[in-house]
């Protein structure tokens, strides 16, 4: 979100740092910080049930308007009163993406995992971030991934 003024922290966490990018926790941040820019960038970074909370809204209007009002509560109106703009990725209404990245297993992950590699006929192969065990959920987890499908085709 665009702002008239920087009436916010670098950063405002819900929860525990090292849950943030793991956990249902939400964080608001600084999307400026030290970057070459005297523009006021607010941003939003919310996985799972608290995104759901957005993500399952109609509207990009109804989505905007309930994070205006959780940042009025937490600052005194400074929120609407600043607001200029914002840009909504709404990943979960993506039709080829459905979401950020996997999270949980309802099963045991090793087992889900080695399921969901095995090739079929030896001829289709799968990777991506959701079967590395070790970088899970991130784009080196991706790569990762990727090497070791190319070393089971060789192989
Ligand atoms: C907001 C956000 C922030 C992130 N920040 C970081 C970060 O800072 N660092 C980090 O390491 N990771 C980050 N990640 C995670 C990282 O982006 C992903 O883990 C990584 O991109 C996954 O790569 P992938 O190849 O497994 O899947 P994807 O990149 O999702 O690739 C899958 C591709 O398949 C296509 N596809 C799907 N279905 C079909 C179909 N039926 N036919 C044809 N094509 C299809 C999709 O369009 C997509 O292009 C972030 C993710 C999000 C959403």
């Amino acid at each position: 979100m665009s702002s008239k003024s920087d009436f916010y922290p670098d950063i405002l966490l819900f929860g525990q740092l090292v849950e943030a990018l793991t956990s249902d926790s939400k964080t608001f941040y600084d999307a400026a910080f030290r970057k070459d820019s005297n523009r006021h960038i607010l941003g939003l970074f919310s996985i799972n049930e608290d995104a759901a909370a957005y993500a399952n809204l109609n509207t990009e209007e109804e989505i905007i308007t309930k994070i205006l009002n959780e940042l009025d509560e937490i600052f005194d109106g400074q929120a609407s009163e600043h607001y200029v703009k914002h840009i909504i990725q709404n990943w979960s209404k993506e039709p080829y993406i459905k979401g950020a990245y996997s999270y949980t297993f309802d099963n045991d992950q090793l087992e889900t995992v080695d399921a969901l590699k095995a090739p079929l006929d030896n001829k289709v192969y799968f990777a991506g971030e959701a079967l590395s065990i070790d970088y899970q959920a991130t784009v080196h987890g991706a790569c990762q991934s990727g090497y070791a499908a190319v070393e089971q085709m060789l192989g």
